[in-house]
C-alpha cells in the first residue's frame, strides 16, 4: 500500500547576495566638484524557517527543492541605498529537525514558534560615500555586495506531542483520539486506515491540556521495516507517555496478551529506550467484549510488568474522561517533550585560496584588495566573532597576501579595504 504520508525531505536554501554600492559624485547647477554620494547596496534576503501549525507533513518539499530569498539592489547616486532583499520565509510542521545534509547533524529543532534564520543574506557594499576622508576626497571605487549563505539541509519530522497511541491496527486509536479531542481522524473497520498522524489537544481543565499523537499502526515486523509502521514510530520517539490499546473483545479473534507482549517487542527492536517509556494500558472495546477471562489474564500479565491496566470502551464514551484525567495526572509527574540540541557547528567554508587577488592603488593610497574568493570568504565570516576573526586573518595569511603586499610596497598604518571590510596595516 503506497502512503502519501511524507516526512522527510532534502532542499536546498540560498539567501539573497548583497547588492553592490556604487561610486557617484554630487552634482549640481553652479556646484563645480560635487562629493562622493554613491548609495550602498542592499543586504540580501534571509531563510528563516517559521512553525505552521496548520501544516502536519513535509508534501510541499517533494515537489519545491530550492528556495533562495531576493538578492539586494544595488546602491544609486545621491546616497540612495538599494533596496534590501526580502527574507524568505519557509513553513514548516511543528517537530521539524533540521540537519546538515552531509552529516546528519542537527542544526535545529523546529518545535518552538520563534522563526530561525539558516541562512544569512551577505551584507550589502558599501557607495563611495564613505570613503571619503580628509586625505581621500574624490574615492573612486565602492564595495561589491557579499554573497548569501547556502546550505543543503535535510528535514524530518518528528512529532511533538505528550502521549502517543500504540497498539495493533483495528484496536480503536483513533477513535479514542477522536473522542477525547477534536480531531478527526479516520475511522474504520479495517486495518491500516490511518496513514497520516494525528494530532490532538486534549482538554483536561482550565489551563491543562496535553497533546496526544495517532500514529499509523505497528504491525508485527515493523521494526525490521515490514509493512507500514517502522518508519512510523519515529513520531512517538518525544513522546513523554504512551497510551497502549489492546482490543480485549475478542471480536476479532486476538489474543490481548499476545498482541501486548508484541508490540512491546516492537519498541524494543526499534530502541531499548522507548520501550521503557511510561505506558498506561488501556483494554479497549469492552462494551462487546465476549469472554471476560481475556480481561483478567490481560491485567494479570500488565501488572505483573508493573504497568496499570485500564478498563475503556472508546467508542461507546466509556472510561475515556477518566483516562483524560488519569493520563493528566500522569504527565504532570514526567519530564516535559524531549527538544534536541543543536549539533552542527558550521564550519569555515573551504576556499581555493591559491587564485590571485586583484590589488590596486587608489589616489590617497589605500590598497584595494578583491577576488572572487575573498567574496565568497568574506560572505561567511562573522566579524563579530573572534574565532572568525582568527579564521579569516589565517586565510589571508595562507594566500600570500601580506607577503605580495610587501613586495609592492606597503608600509605601517597604510590602509587595507576589502569589501565592507577596512583595517590598517601592521606587520
Ligand atoms: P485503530 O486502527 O486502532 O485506529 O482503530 P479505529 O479507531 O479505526 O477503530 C477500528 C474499529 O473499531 C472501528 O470500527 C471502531 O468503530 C471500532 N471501535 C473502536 N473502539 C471501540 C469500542 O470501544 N467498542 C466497539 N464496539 N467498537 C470500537
Ligand atoms: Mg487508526
Amino acid at each position: 500500500m503506497a502512503t502519501s504520508f511524507i516526512d522527510k525531505a532534502r532542499i536546498t536554501v540560498r539567501a539573497g547576495n548583497g547588492g553592490n554600492g556604487v561610486v557617484a559624485f554630487h552634482r549640481e547647477k553652479y556646484v563645480a566638484n560635487g562629493g562622493p554620494d554613491g548609495g550602498d547596496g542592499g543586504h540580501g534576503g534571509s531563510i528563516v524557517l517559521k512553525v505552521d501549525d496548520n501544516m502536519s507533513t513535509l508534501m510541499d518539499f517533494r515537489y519545491k527543492r530550492k528556495y533562495t530569498a531576493e538578492h539586494g539592489q544595488d546602491g544609486q547616486g545621491a546616497r540612495k541605498s538599494g533596496r534590501n532583499g526580502q527574507d524568505l520565509v519557509i513553513r514548516v510542521p511543528r517537530g521539524t529537525l533540521v540537519r546538515d545534509a552531509e552529516t546528519g547533524e542537527i542544526i535545529k529543532d523546529m518545535s518552538d514558534s520563534e522563526p530561525y534564520v539558516l541562512c544569512k543574506g551577505g551584507r550589502g557594499g558599501w557607495g563611495n560615500q564613505h570613503f571619503a576622508t580628509p586625505t581621500r576626497q574624490v574615492p573612486r571605487f565602492a564595495k561589491a555586495g557579499l554573497p548569501g549563505e547556502s546550505h543543503d539541509v535535510f528535514l524530518e519530522l518528528k512529532l511533538l506531542a505528550d502521549v502517543g497511541l500504540i497498539g495493533f491496527p483495528n484496536v480503536g486509536k483513533s477513535t479514542l483520539l477522536s473522542v477525547v479531542s477534536k480531531a478527526q481522524p479516520k475511522i474504520a473497520n479495517y486495518h491500516f486506515t490511518t496513514l497520516y498522524p494525528n494530532l490532538g489537544v486534549v482538554w483536561v481543565e482550565e489551563g491543562v491540556s496535553f497533546v496526544m499523537a495517532d500514529i499509523p499502526g505497528i504491525i508485527e515486523g515493523a521494526s525490521e521495516g515490514a509493512g507500514l509502521g517502522h518508519d512510523f514510530l519515529r513520531h512517538i520517539d518525544r513522546c513523554r507517555l504512551l497510551v497502549h490499546v489492546v482490543d480485549v473483545s475478542g471480536s476479532e479473534g486476538r489474543d490481548p496478551v499476545a498482541d501486548f507482549d508484541a508490540i512491546n517487542e516492537e519498541l524494543l527492536q526499534y530502541s531499548p529506550e522507548l520501550a521503557t517509556r511510561p505506558q498506561i494500558v488501556c483494554a479497549n472495546k469492552m462494551d462487546i467484549m465476549e469472554d471476560p477471562e481475556n480481561l483478567e489474564r490481560l491485567r494479570q500479565h500488565v501488572e505483573a510488568k508493573g504497568y496499570t491496566l485500564f478498563e475503556l470502551s472508546a467508542a461507546a464514551h466509556q472510561g475515556t474522561r477518566q483516562l483524560v484525567q488519569k493520563v493528566a495526572e500522569r504527565l504532570s509527574t514526567l519530564p516535559p517533550v524531549t527538544v534536541y540540541e543543536p549539533e552542527y557547528v558550521p564550519r569555515p567554508v573551504a576556499v581555493d585560496s591559491s587564485a590571485p587577488l586583484d590589488i590596486e592603488r587608489a589616489d590617497d593610497g589605500t590598497w584595494l584588495v578583491e577576488g572572487p574568493w575573498l567574496q565568497r570568504l568574506m560572505g561567511n565570516i562573522n566579524f563579530a566573532d573572534y574565532e572568525s576573526r582568527m579564521y579569516f586573518d589565517k586565510c589571508l595569511r595562507d594566500s600570500g597576501l601580506f607577503q605580495q603586499l610587501e613586495d609592492m610596497g606597503i608600509a605601517d598604518g597604510d590602509i587595507v579595504s576589502m569589501y565592507d571590510f577596512e583595517f590598517e596595516y601592521q606587520r
